[in-house]
């Protein structure tokens, strides 16, 4: 997945990639998802032909429907009994009418004989525009696109109306109608600046009151915590600017999940975060920087822009201004210090200078025996043993962290010795003590990186740690 196209590249706890919409689902629902949980039609048939190479099809003409279809329905009815589900939620990609998610439709028609109409509902995403000059909501894209549905077998129970403004009486009445929904079925859809409102608008429209109505089965929903939390978003008592370097900045989905972490500090810090964003592929001087209360220095692939963010670090390191690493932030951090601190001329990764004289980061001959058999990262969850009385440990309040990576350099335990005896931290290792996890700087307001992506786990209602612990310093406490 490129990052310019289909931004941020999610990773769960398993190490699967996935679509960027699973955070929301992770972030929205406090789940922890499966990779299992992302079906994909190349998935699809590639089961497919497992089965028929297995021989499971023996004598049979293999066929979308019902072979293809019985796939899709089957790998869903296992995910809910292997978790012993009461509720699933199935949502389908792309619009109706695609190519792509026709099969996933017609999977989801025939769901509805399998389980009983009592059991399922189908609730359906349109758009209700306001054209310019015309200044009234319009029904027809929901119109046809209910007609599509229908067409192939669905009968929407719900409609949530993607618009700029509430939905009208006369709008709802006239969804109602024509798609024949109920009218306290058509919901709106709010276009918001913050996401986390949405919960608040479903509750408001009565959406779960719906949902209990068709499906019987509901527990009211407690939303005065995270109304809380957003009344704090709502009215912040303090304002920072916070930089965050890369090449990707024109593109914000690429950098999602920090965006969201520092959302969460925000709401339970009562300040106003404005970014900004800086493109360090040409970066002349560091004066970028001015103003910033601090500086996060993300994940990230390829040598361009490297020495910009290489200079952002030193510039935080000299001037104690609070800074954040992520997994490049943190090899970064390590490349800065030792040419800064341990005089090691040239010193590089490896990925960026195949010739540097000091691979401080390179790819350890463990993940290059990975490496060349098709290129496989480091990914998923790992854990960490966190150095007793270390910034880390006092973030996380514990000695071992579980985060998830993606990545294939590492710090190179050659030069772990000379790092540390020049005053580098190491505040958390791999439990055999050859990969660096966490490093920091003791003596500096806020000096910090991690080898993996703490943003992917972060909560409205538990900030990430090292994420909390950052923005702190940038209000100049903790
Ligand atoms: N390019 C680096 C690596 O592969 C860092 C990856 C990242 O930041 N996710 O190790």
């Amino acid at each position: 997945m490129n990052p310019f196209e289909h931004g941020e590249v999610f990773v769960l706890d398993d190490g699967g990639e996935v679509d960027m919409d699973f955070g929301h689902y992770e972030r929205f629902l406090d789940i922890r998802c499966k990779s299992t949980w992302n079906l994909t039609m190349g998935k699809v048939f590639h089961m497919v032909r497992e089965k028929e190479r297995r021989g499971d099809y023996l004598g049979k003409t293999v066929q979308y429907i019902p072979h293809v279809t019985d796939i899709i329905k089957d790998h869903i009815y296992h995910i809910a009994e292997e978790g012993a589900a009461d509720l699933i939620i199935i949502e389908i990609g792309g619009t109706v009418g695609d190519i792509e998610n026709e099969l996933f439709l017609e999977a989801m028609r025939q769901m509805k004989e399998d389980v009983g109409k009592a059991h399922i509902i189908y609730i359906h995403l349109t758009y209700v525009p306001i054209p310019h000059g015309v200044g009234e909501q319009k029904s027809k894209p929901t119109q046809q696109s209910v007609t599509l549905l229908k067409q192939r077998g669905i009968f929407p129970d719900i409609i949530i109306g993607r618009c700029a403004e509430f939905l009208t009486k006369e709008i709802r009445s006239k969804i109602s109608t024509f798609c024949d929904v109920s009218p306290e079925a058509v919901i709106t859809g709010l276009d918001v600046n913050d996401i986390y409102e949405i919960p608040l608008i479903f509750e408001k429209e009565g959406l779960a009151e719906i949902i209990h109505k068709k499906l019987t089965i509901y527990s009211p929903p407690d939303l005065r915590r995270w109304k809380k939390l957003i009344e704090n978003i709502r009215n912040p008592t303090r304002e920072i600017t916070i930089a965050i370097c890369g090449k990707y900045t024109k593109l914000e989905d690429s950098y999602a999940s920090i965006i969201e972490s520092l959302h969460h500090c925000s709401a339970h810090l009562g300040c106003r975060i404005n970014l900004r964003w800086i493109e360090t592929t040409d970066l002349s001087d560091t004066s970028v920087l001015d103003g910033v209360a601090g500086v996060i220095v993300p994940g990230g692939f390829g040598v361009r822009g490297t020495e910009g963010k290489i200079e952002i670090i030193r510039r935080a390191r000299e001037e104690n201004i609070p800074f954040l690493g992520l997994c490049l932030g943190l090899q970064l951090a390590v490349v800065e210090y030792a040419r800064g601190v341990c005089t090691l001329t040239g010193a590089n990764s490896t990925e960026f200078d195949p010739d540097t004289p000091h691979p401080v980061i390179d790819i350890l001959p463990e993940q290059k025996a990975i490496t060349e058999k098709g290129g496989t990262m480091r990914l998923g969850a790992y854990e960490a043993v966190v150095k007793k009385g270390t910034r880390v440990n006092t973030l996380y309040r514990s000695l071992a962290i579980s985060e998830r990576h993606r990545h294939r350099y590492e710090v190179n335990p050659e030069y772990h010795k000379i790092l540390t005896d020049k005053g580098l931290v190491f505040s958390g290792m791999s439990r055999d003590r050859r990969l660096v996890e966490f490093i920091e700087l003791p003596h500096l307001k806020y000096f910090v990186a991690t080898q993996a992506h703490p943003e992917l786990k972060s909560r409205m209602d538990q900030p990430s740690p090292l994420f909390y612990g950052f923005v702190q310093a940038c209000l100049g406490e903790g």
